[in-house]
């Protein structure tokens, strides 16, 4: 199990659009040693988006396969696709005593709290609704459709935020990595002497 190391797992989380891998990319480009997990998907690559960099995108029989061998710590199907993360990784990762990211949706965050209390749940929140249309909007990458799907799950991811340990608001990007960082380095609140 991940929670029998002493390394801190620190999961991201927020509505599509609030800018989860804009402040994730600043955050790598200041401290590369900052390691994140990358998924699989089901979804096809966005033009831009390298198998292997942004996410190992997979058929669905191999991700049924990755099911089936307990692969994955935790996988949801979002707006149509399935994400997951892999385990071998994230192991081999958090076995050497550094910290890891992950930057996943709330039904995976919520499997990995279950799974994992040990693990850091923060919520990446937006300024405002309005801050959070005109984003996923102006990223451009989806037809009028799907982000319509993904604002209705929007509303729901923002209802839950207050099932994370913490809540950072994504009103600059460079605030908000700076805050995410120091997250990430913060000693783990159970591996602290004498609490
Ligand atoms: P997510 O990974 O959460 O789906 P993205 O990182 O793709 O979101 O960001 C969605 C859009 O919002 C992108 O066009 C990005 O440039 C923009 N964005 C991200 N953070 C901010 C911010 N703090 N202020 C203004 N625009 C932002
Ligand atoms: P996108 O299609 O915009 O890249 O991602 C859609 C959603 O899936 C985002 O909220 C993203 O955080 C989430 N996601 C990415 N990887 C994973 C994963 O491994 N597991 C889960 N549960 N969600 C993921």
């Amino acid at each position: 199990m991940v929670a029998a190391t002493p390394a801190r797992l620190t999961v991201l989380s927020g509505p599509s659009g609030v800018g989860k891998g804009t402040v994730v990319a600043e955050v790598r480009r200041r401290h590369p040693e900052v390691w994140v997990s990358v998924s699989v998907t089901t979804r096809r690559p966005r033009p831009g988006e390298v198998d292997g960099v942004d996410y190992h995108f997979v058929d669905d029989a191999e991700f049924d396969r990755l099911i089936e061998t307990d692969g994955l710590l935790e996988w949801a199907e979002y707006a149509g696709n399935r994400y997951g993360t892999p385990l071998d990784q994230l192991r081999k990762r958090l076995s050497t005593g550094a910290p890891a990211l992950l930057e996943i949706e709330l039904q995976g965050a919520r499997q990995v709290r279950d799974r994992d209390p040990e693990a850091q749940l923060v919520f990446l929140a937006p300024p405002s609704w309005a801050a959070l249309v005109s984003r996923l909007a102006g990223r451009g990458s989806e037809p009028p459709a799907v982000q319509e799907r993904r604002l209705a799950l929007a509303q729901a991811e923002l209802d839950a935020s207050g099932e994370f340990d913490r809540v950072v608001v994504n009103d600059d990007v460079a605030r908000a990595a700076d805050e995410l960082v120091s997250l990430l380095t913060a000693p783990s609140p159970g591996l602290v002497p004498g609490e």
